[in-house]
């Protein structure tokens, strides 16, 4: 799946909400989140992001991985 990165930190463009196919971006406190489990893969989100935030899972830069753990973590609480 999608991963939004540090990027989307007080920034909440939103546009990725807006393209998503299946509605599976939702806003956090201070960022917005895909849920990875129904994610498709489809890459709009990535395209919309206007700053760049959004990456595929394996494509996540190292200073930026601890963000697919804090997706985890958003989900699960
Ligand atoms: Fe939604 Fe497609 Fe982005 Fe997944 S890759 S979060 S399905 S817009």
């Amino acid at each position: 799946p999608y991963v939004i990165t540090s990027g989307c930190i007080d920034e909440k463009a939103a546009e990725c909400v807006d393209v998503c196919p299946v509605d599976c971006i939702e806003e956090g406190p201070d960022q917005f989140f895909i849920e990875a489990d129904i994610c498709i893969e489809c890459g709009a989100c990535e395209v919309a992001c206007p700053v760049g935030a959004v990456f595929y899972d394996t494509d996540v830069p190292d200073e930026e991985k601890h963000m697919i753990q804090k997706a985890e973590d958003f989900y699960k609480s």
